[in-house]
This record gives C-alpha cells, sequence and structure tokens, in this order.
C-alpha cells in the first residue's frame, strides 16, 4: 500500500469518515471551555512529541530554556516561543521532521506559483483529520455522499488526456483548470450540463472564466446547491459574479498546503468558522491602519513535522463576533484578504493592499480578467483579457489605475491575456516580486 494507489487512499478516506463520525462534527458545536481544553491536550502533546524526536525543536527548546512538561500550562504559554517564518521551513525542513517519521507519512508540496516550493511531511492522523475537516464544512452546505460534485483544480491531464475525469466512486467530475480558459469554457460548461452537479468545486479565477462564458451564453446550471472556492483570494466582484450566474450561495475554504490551520464559511455567509480543533489560531494586528491581521497557525495533530507559530504570511480581516445563526459555535472571520507578499510597494516602501484595486476594474465591464504583477520597485503590468475595450476606455483604465497607484509607480497594460498560473492552473490576481520593506517584518 503506498500513497496514492487505491488502497491507500480508500483507507485514508475511511479513517477520515470513521473520525468525523465519532466525535469532528460535534466539535463545532462545543462550547468554548471544551475547546479550549482540547487545544490544552493535543497541545501539550504535539509540543511534547516535537521536544522528543524533532531535532530543530530539540535544539530550540534547549536554547530556550523551555520544557514543555513544565512551561506549556495554558495555550498563552505557546507564545514563549518565536515565531516559525516560511524561510526557517525551507531551510530546515530536515530537522523539523519528526524522528523516526510515522508509518505512511506523505510529503505534501506547496504550489511553485510563490516562486520557492516548499515541502512538508504529513503524518496520517492529520490526513484523516484534513478530510473530516473537509467533510464537516460540505455537510454545513448539505453534501452527501455521492452527490454529483464537479472539481475544477487540482486535476491536470497528461498530453493527451481527456480534459476532465469522472471518478464513478465518489461521483466526482474532475475538469483541468490548467487548460480553462475563456475560449474553451464553452465544452466544459456543455460537460457540466450533461454532469449536472450539485456542487461546483474550484479555484476563484477558473470559476469566474466559467461563470463569464454563461453569462453571454445564456447558459444556466439547474440543480447547483452551493459553489465551493478555494485557494486563491475570493473578492466580493467574484463572489457576485458567481451567486448571480449560477444561482447558488458560494462558500468559501482556507486552508494551507503546510496544513497548519483551516476556516470555511457555513450556509449563512457571514464569514468564515476557524476550525480551531484542526490548529490554533493567533492574529497580529498589521499596523497599517487597515484593519487586516496576520495569521499565524499551529497545527495541533501533524506529529510528521509539527509547525509551531507558523506565519502563514496570509492576512484576514477579524469578524463575527455575534454567534452564528448556524448554530456552530467555532469563531469567525470577516474574510480572508490575500497574501502579505502581494501588497504592491512604491518605491518609498508604502504598502498598497491589492483589495484596493478591485473597484477600478469593477467600472469596465469589457474586462474579463486581469492579472498584476510587480518585477521591479518603480513598475506594475497589469495584464488584461478584455473585449471590446476601446481606446478611450483602455485610457481611463489606465490614469484609474496610475491614480491609486501613485506617481512612484508606473503603470503599463498588457493586453495579451496570458497569465501566469501554478502547475495546477491557480491564478493569483496580484503577484508582487520584489523583497518587502523590512519594517513590516514579524516581531519575534
Ligand atoms: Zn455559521
Amino acid at each position: 500500500m503506498s500513497f496514492g494507489s487505491v488502497p491507500y487512499d480508500a483507507a485514508i478516506t475511511l479513517a477520515g469518515l470513521r473520525r468525523y463520525r465519532t466525535g469532528w462534527k460535534r466539535h463545532a458545536t462545543w462550547s468554548t471551555d471544551e475547546m479550549a481544553s482540547y487545544q490544552l491536550t493535543r497541545l501539550r502533546a504535539i509540543v511534547g512529541d516535537a521536544a522528543r524526536h524533532v531535532p530543530f525543536y530539540r535544539d530550540q527548546f534547549a536554547a530556550l530554556g523551555f520544557d514543555p512538561r513544565t512551561d506549556l500550562r495554558t495555550l498563552d504559554d505557546l507564545a514563549h516561543l518565536p515565531i516559525l517564518s516560511k524561510q526557517t521551513v525551507r531551510e530546515e525542513s530536515d530537522r523539523l521532521t519528526r524522528r523516526p517519521l510515522p508509518r505512511w507519512a506523505v510529503t505534501e508540496r506547496t504550489s511553485g506559483s510563490t516562486g520557492e516550493p516548499l515541502a512538508v511531511q504529513i503524518a496520517p492522523r492529520q490526513i484523516a483529520i484534513e478530510k473530516a475537516t473537509v467533510w464537516r464544512h460540505w455537510n454545513w452546505l448539505g453534501y452527501r455522499f455521492r452527490d454529483p460534485m464537479a472539481i475544477i483544480r487540482t486535476y491536470v491531464p497528461n498530453e493527451g488526456e481527456p480534459l476532465w475525469r469522472h471518478d464513478t466512486a465518489r461521483n466526482f467530475l474532475y475538469c483541468s483548470a490548467y487548460h480553462l480558459d475563456s475560449e474553451n469554457a464553452l465544452s466544459f460548461l456543455e460537460r457540466l450540463q450533461t454532469f449536472r452537479p450539485r456542487f461546483l468545486r474550484g479555484y476563484p479565477s477558473s470559476l469566474a472564466i466559467l461563470a463569464d462564458v454563461a453569462h453571454e451564453h445564456g447558459i444556466g446550471l439547474t440543480g447547483l446547491r452551493a459553489i465551493l472556492t478555494a485557494s486563491e483570494t475570493l473578492t466580493a466582484d467574484v463572489r457576485s459574479k458567481l451567486t448571480t450566474t449560477f444561482n447558488a450561495p458560494v462558500s468559501d475554504w482556507y486552508g494551507l498546503a503546510e496544513q497548519v490551520v483551516t476556516a470555511a464559511e457555513c450556509a449563512c455567509g457571514q464569514g468564515l468558522h476557524r476550525h480551531d480543533d484542526y490548529g490554533l489560531w493567533e492574529l497580529q494586528p498589521l499596523d497599517d491602519g487597515t484593519g487586516r491581521c496576520r495569521i499565524i497557525g499551529t497545527n495541533l495533530h501533524n506529529t510528521a513535522m509539527p509547525l509551531l507559530r507558523y506565519d502563514t504570511g496570509d492576512l484576514t480581516v477579524p469578524g463575527g463576533h455575534q454567534p452564528c445563526a448556524c448554530g456552530i459555535t467555532l469563531p469567525r472571520i470577516e474574510r480572508i484578504t490575500g497574501r502579505i507578499d502581494d501588497d504592491l510597494i512604491t518605491p518609498d516602501g508604502q504598502r498598497i493592499p491589492s483589495v484596493n484595486f478591485y473597484s477600478v476594474f469593477r467600472d469596465f465591464p469589457a474586462i474579463r480578467r486581469f492579472q498584476m504583477i510587480q518585477r521591479r520597485p518603480d513598475a506594475v503590468e497589469v495584464h488584461l483579457d478584455a473585449r471590446g475595450l476601446d481606446t478611450d476606455a483602455e485610457q481611463r483604465l489606465q490614469r484609474a489605475l496610475q491614480r491609486r497607484l501613485g506617481h512612484g509607480l508606473t503603470v503599463t497594460l498588457h493586453r495579451d491575456a496570458t497569465f501566469e498560473q501554478s502547475d495546477t492552473g491557480k491564478c493569483r490576481t496580484v503577484i508582487s516580486r520584489i523583497s518587502k520593506s523590512p519594517h513590516m517584518e514579524v516581531p519575534v
């Protein structure tokens, strides 16, 4: 039995289902005290295991004089440990790996779209918990096993293979996000009309392409119960486009390949519930007046490569302090607002959050899709997929963007409809390839 094989998949799926049914489902309605008690038990277990079996932490704890048996009495005691950066995980991945590695652990690789890929080890317990957490989320939206679900993400066919594949056991129709574009979206939609999905799952950028073409051709998807988005920042515009075109609510999921923390929307659409039994959240406010917080996460189950106080690089706006109408007691965040690395930076070091630009593009309905790339401190490229954008509109767009960016950054428009994407078709709206100003580094 090996990772990726049918017996392995079946065993992990069953383990996840068992965990979901024997407690995981119920955790979502726990009291604050019940959750805190569970978190502390798990935290002590994972930090204790790290102290014994993970060289990086064995050395770090010794240097700090930190003994989890006596120094980890409350959840707040975790703050005695320094924040772990992505860079450290890249450099110390070997020493962050448990010795011996748990049996059946797998290697998960983050997308190369950020420039530098990252590989992390995931223990089977964590893989099962990831499955159980996904099921819990889908269950909130009314999913039942073998409901038809179309999935436009992760599947990448080899040369000559079809652009979609039907997994008959689970009734999933996998479609290639990597190959989907506005030219062939019609054939994807025709396949979806035949499949009649109750759930549509995918990257926001891929689903937005489908929605545009569906709208243009007056195509609907009847019987759709919910649209599930993940892996890219979901903007208000794309959410509204998907809901209107496909006549179904959108439910966003936040997670990482590193599997540190995760959150997802219930059917109420009032923010994302944090899965606090999966990982511990710390929110560190940025001092830029935007109300955004860095997400620092600690997984509570992955003994194969425990990441304690890991700086995810993602930003959120906290919120949803009133009890949610759905009855789920898991705390909420208002929304995910992208990655700290996706802010554009002016030559004098000011950060411009990417959300600042979305409203500019909203005024130009001819623009189907855009991507902004900053490769130099003084210039931003804007790539466009636009039909019927006349010269006058193009000049207005140029001026509007230039106003938002200020004079230190020059905007150039590219009507080439070519977008940088990851090897599975993930497409980020804003990409910054320049180093960041030191004053925004996380305090350690
Ligand atoms: Zn809710």
